[in-house]
């Protein structure tokens, strides 16, 4: 067979290539139906000539989806172990945050790659992060490079034909719902597998594929305690099991024992039920002053997410117990159509500005760091998509797919017409916090308080804040919005062209 060599060496860092991954569907335990399911893929993979003869053909997308850590990645390993063809992996995050038209140049990359030594399988994890719904309301964070590389997977995907050089590509997303419906048509990924949480049954099986190379006292005792686990660890998932045995193994090494007892067993669950309930983030390895620069980001893209809210997206809550360069504020994506205004497209390039915007006015602009920087570049990508892409602007109605198809004199445009954009949001945005500096006060001191802090606690404190009145006493008029009577906010946009 044909050595896949240097390939890891020589070929693009973010694909990750291997012979044979050497895993089968023994690994993964529990859950038999998606390994019948996945088995006759396998079957067809290797007898291809045979199957064709028949009119059968493999799909040429498998999609899993499912909670992290359910053993995504395990199946597509096992698929290619069983079939004995080569792994090209790649995660979708890797095909974003990049500068424009390197996803679209990434994902060739890798069905190239692929196809040069086809039959084979590509995976691609959190597929989501490329291939959620275009135009949909979070657009933001390089929502037009995004979509390239969306483009680029599909034209990937129809270009190959089915009896030949089979690539079969298998994704894995926890967010089903984001993603694209072109993804899920027929000759795409029309094959979806749902990789759920293990049953108590299914527990037990995969503690027993991680006991495999443990030491027991007896095969008698190994029952009952991974019995006495596999109930006690409703809503674990595989990962977290396979864990609860290796800390286990640790503690007993640590006490110089030769076999795994209850007590190590039930110590590693406490552990990982104390991990896993802190959502496996330590808040107190965060530096105070980084704790209080992300308390006040977080207060800040509340205010302004109740100020402009998104009827398609709700907050729902939102902590500082993670460190990341986008705002932890959680959103409720509520599927189906939307519709957006030009207004829309303005709010959501006011809101993308305020982590930025907050922490220029606590910590001066000398003192900015990371965790903000990100803000300015989501903001800036959003104006350029309304600009070019949407044809609400007086840029003009043609549709741009990004800003290499500008000659120059339109791109000197582009920038002109976006800065004035970004001039207007920025202003805008600090206007509102300004206003509503007592709420983000108070959202900053109960998220160093609690950690933590749920959407309907941000609601009673922003109203509080707006029903006293405003800085020029007038008070705007009041909309329906979930329940609350909020005063109107107000774009005066009318300048932007
Ligand atoms: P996902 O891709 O769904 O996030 P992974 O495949 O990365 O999950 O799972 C991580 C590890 O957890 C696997 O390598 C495996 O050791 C273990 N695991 C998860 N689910 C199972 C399972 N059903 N059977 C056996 N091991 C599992």
């Amino acid at each position: 067979r044909r050595a896949l060599g240097s390939l890891g060496k020589s070929r693009a860092k973010f694909i990750s290539a291997e012979e044979s991954t050497g895993v089968t569907f023994d690994d993964f335990a529990g859950q038999e139906y998606i390994k019948r399911e996945l088995q006759e893929i396998v079957r067809i993979l290797k007898n291809e000539e045979e199957f064709q003869d028949k009119g059968i053909y493999c799909p040429k997308g498998v999609l899993l989806h499912g909670p992290p850590g359910t053993g995504k990645t395990l199946l597509a390993k096992a698929i290619a172990g069983e079939a004995g063809l080569p792994f090209f992996a790649a995660n979708g995050t890797d095909f974003v945050e990049m500068f424009v038209g390197v996803a679209a140049s990434r994902v060739k990359d890798l069905f190239a790659s692929a196809r040069s030594y086809a039959p084979s399988i590509i995976f691609i994890d959190e597929i989501d992060a490329i291939g959620s719904k275009r135009g949909g309301p979070d657009i933001g964070g390089g929502g037009a490079e995004r979509e390239q590389g969306l483009l680029q997977i599909l034209t990937e995907m129809d270009g190959f034909k089915v009896s030949t050089s089979q690539v079969l590509v298998i994704g894995a997303t926890n967010r089903l719902d984001i993603l694209d419906p072109a993804l899920l048509r027929k000759g795409r990924f029309d094959k979806i597998i749902r990789v759920g949480l293990p049953s108590k049954d299914g527990r037990l099986a995969i503690l027993k594929v991680h006991a495999r190379n443990k030491y027991f006292r007896s095969e008698e005792e190994k029952e009952v305690l991974l019995q006495e686990v596999a109930e006690l660890t409703e809503d674990f998932t595989g990962a977290e099991l396979q864990n609860i045995l290796n800390e286990a193994g640790i503690l007993t090494a640590r006490k110089d024992l030769d076999y795994i007892g209850q007590e190590e067993l039930l110590e590693a669950l406490k552990r990982q039920k104390g991990t896993f309930e802190t959502g496996q983030e330590d808040s107190t390895v965060i530096p105070e002053e980084l704790k209080l620069r992300l308390a006040y980001r977080e207060a800040a893209v509340a205010i302004l997410a109740c100020y402009f809210p998104d009827p398609y997206r709700p907050f729902t809550q939102t902590n500082i117990k993670s460190i990341r360069s986008q705002p932890n504020m959680c959103y409720n994506d509520i599927p189906g159509k939307v519709f957006l205004k030009k207004s829309d497209y303005v709010k959501a390039i006011v809101r993308a500005c305020a982590p930025r915007v907050v922490e220029e006015e606590m910590f001066g602009v000398d003192n900015l760091c990371w965790i903000s920087s990100k803000a300015t570049l989501e903001a800036s990508r959003l104006a350029e998509f309304l600009i070019l892409q949407t044809g609400m602007t007086a840029f003009g109605k043609a549709y741009y797919r990004n800003q290499s198809d500008l000659v120059p004199n339109l791109a000197a445009k582009l920038d002109a017409l976006r800065d004035e954009y970004m001039r207007y949001a920025v202003d805008k945005c600090s206007s509102v916090l300004r206003e509503y500096h007592s709420a983000v006060e108070t959202i900053t001191d109960l998220l160093l308080e609690k950690g933590e802090i749920k959407a309907e606690e941000i609601w009673a404190i922003y109203r509080r804040a707006a029903l006293i009145p405003q800085v020029d006493g007038e008070y705007m008029g009041s909309h329906f919005l979930g329940g609350l009577h909020l005063p109107l906010a107000m774009l005066d946009f009318q300048h932007l062209v």
